[in-house]
């Protein structure tokens, strides 16, 4: 009987842990966004779970007898994750402690904290890029992440050090 109780979230705190992960998976490096316009203008699809950190039901993974059902379903304990890393975490328990779990939590909410307010750090990268001279002689110069877009073209010329695309960190002055 007991297999059947699970200290589930509201949906209230469900929608708090998914705002405070940006509605992005938190899982380390996936970055997959997780809430979009669905096909009818007046609805949205979520691709997103609240997962739990220390299990919901005693039957389930990482499930503490220890703590009580309000520190169960508190938004403390729940992580936001697609639904392939929430299923993730579920099979591979060994893998994913309680402690990694939350440290993966932190250090999501802590990019998405620093990220909060800015304009996004990608540039896009479009069209004829030319350059030519003498000297130091660069096409186009890439600093930071960027996506570069299908018929990009660069063309260097000159005498010198010529570079067509250069990605690396910023020059030193
Ligand atoms: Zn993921």
């Amino acid at each position: 009987m007991s297999g059947r109780r699970r200290d589930d979230f509201s949906k209230k705190d469900v929608e708090i842990i998914a705002k405070r992960a940006g509605y992005i998976c938190s899982f380390p490096s996936c970055g997959v966004p997780t809430i979009g316009p669905a096909t009818t203008s007046q609805d949205a699809v979520n691709l997103g779970e609240a997962a739990h950190i220390y299990g919901a039901s005693p039957n389930g993974p990482r499930y503490s007898s220890s703590q009580t059902a309000g520190e169960r379903r508190s938004p403390e304990n729940g992580i936001w994750l697609c639904r392939q890393h929430a299923k993730l975490i579920d099979a591979d328990e060994q893998n994913y402690p309680p402690e990694k779990i939350f440290q993966m939590k932190n250090e999501h909410e802590q990019r998405i904290r620093v990220n909060l307010g800015k304009p996004s750090q990608i540039s896009e990268i479009a069209g004829e890029h030319t350059a030519k001279g003498v000297g130091v002689v660069t096409g186009l110069d890439i600093v930071g992440p960027a996506i570069i877009r299908p018929g990009t073209r660069v063309i260097a010329e000159g005498i010198g050090k010529v570079t067509g695309t250069r990605i690396g960190p910023p020059h030193q002055k």
